[in-house]
């Protein structure tokens, strides 16, 4: 063993490095963290644009509130947000983003360019361009419309060991269209773009009637999944459930095709999804996977949101009252979808 140093405080730029590991796994994870400052900043519509499944370039543009040029600076600084102040505000946070994690984590393995505007004319705005290793951004005029665009560049260009992770072209991209599908999942009334390798795969027009919802749903899903699925919306206690549920005759081999938003949140929560699985026990076939798309409305202050850096998981202060809830709002629509089939062929 090597001699003994003295404990050293980190260089921010490696310790950001260092906590870039928990949030910025690959291109798809950059996508979900700049989507959700874009959702953040109020925007109504949101391009996001790749190059060689975003290992070359990642590109999002919104057309939100902007970054002004006092604040450019610090929008890249870890622990630098403009979400919350208190513990307080903490426990009921609203906005998808509060930890000022990922800007900087992402400055610090790739090469970020940040333009933005909070004024209407479009012949304002500044940029900040950060690069790896180098600290210390700097903030010059860029006209720009309102809003903002940030650009990552050649990601893990700096940190080999992790380039080497990523996967082929083709994978990297599935996994960002899945983070799209999620994210234009959790907000319909928001305008959507997906550009690869300069084609347009997606264009979804913002609006939250039915039928813009079922049309977004059907393109995000494919018309079977719209076929085969009952609408449902259901309130008690505090607690809304609203969404599509798949007819158990519609299952999946896979336990693809499952979405579960709290608070327009999309998480992976075993409780929820135990709950889900009880209310299919009896009329799914076995190891078969029912479909969903479903959103979860509570009080901010039941749920505890700061579980993890990357935020797929949630703490409920009640778990079993929501476990219930869950289960007897899913089993009730699935009874109902049941009998009417049933009274359909006895007529
Ligand atoms: P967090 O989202 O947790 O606050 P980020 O590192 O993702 O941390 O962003 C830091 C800050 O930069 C945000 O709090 C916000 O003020 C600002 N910001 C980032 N992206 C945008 C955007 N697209 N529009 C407006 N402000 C943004
Ligand atoms: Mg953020």
């Amino acid at each position: 063993m090597s001699e003994k140093r003295h404990i050293q405080i980190l260089d921010p730029r490696l310790a950001n490095q260092i906590s870039a590991g928990e949030v910025v796994e690959r291109p798809a994870s950059v996508v979900k963290e700049l989507v959700e400052n874009a959702i953040d900043a109020g925007s109504r519509r949101i391009e996001v644009e790749l190059e060689n499944g975003g290992a070359r370039t990642i590109r999002v543009r919104d057309d939100g509130s902007g970054i002004g040029e006092a604040d450019l600076p610090l929008a890249l600084s870890r622990h630098a947000t403009s979400k919350i102040v208190s513990l307080e505000e903490l426990e009921g946070v609203a906005s998808l983003g509060f930890r000022g994690e990922a800007l900087a984590s992402i400055s610090s393995v790739a090469r970020l360019e940040l333009v933005s505007n909070t004024d209407e004319d479009p012949r304002s705005g500044w940029r900040v361009v950060a690069e790896g290793r180098r600290m210390e951004p700097r903030v010059t005029p860029a006209p720009h419309p309102r809003g903002t665009s940030v650009t990552v560049r050649d990601l893990f260009f700096n940190t080999p060991a992790r380039r080497k992770f990523l996967r082929t072209e083709k994978t990297e991209f599935g996994h960002v269209e899945e983070a799209f599908r999620r994210q234009a999942l959790s907000r319909f009334d928001i305008g959507w773009v997906l550009r690869h390798n300069h084609r347009t795969l997606h264009q979804l027009p913002p609006g939250d009637d039915p039928v813009a919802q079922e049309r977004r749903l059907q393109s995000l899903l494919g018309k079977a999944f719209l076929e085969n699925a009952l609408h449902l919306d259901v309130e008690a206690g505090g607690l809304r459930l609203s969404g599509w549920v798949g007819l158990p005759t519609h299952s999946r081999a896979q336990a693809d095709q499952q979405y579960f938003f709290v608070n327009g949140r999309v998480v992976r929560d075993r409780l929820v999804a135990h709950a889900i699985r009880q209310a299919y026990r009896d009329v799914l076939f076995h190891g078969r996977h029912p479909v969903f798309v479903l959103y979860l409305e509570v009080d901010p202050r039941v749920v505890d949101v700061n579980v993890h850096p990357t935020k797929h998981e949630v703490r409920f202060r009640d778990g079993r009252m929501v476990h219930d809830f869950l289960f007897s709002s899913l089993h009730r629509a699935l009874g109902e979808a049941r009998a009417g089939e049933r009274g359909e062929h006895e007529d």
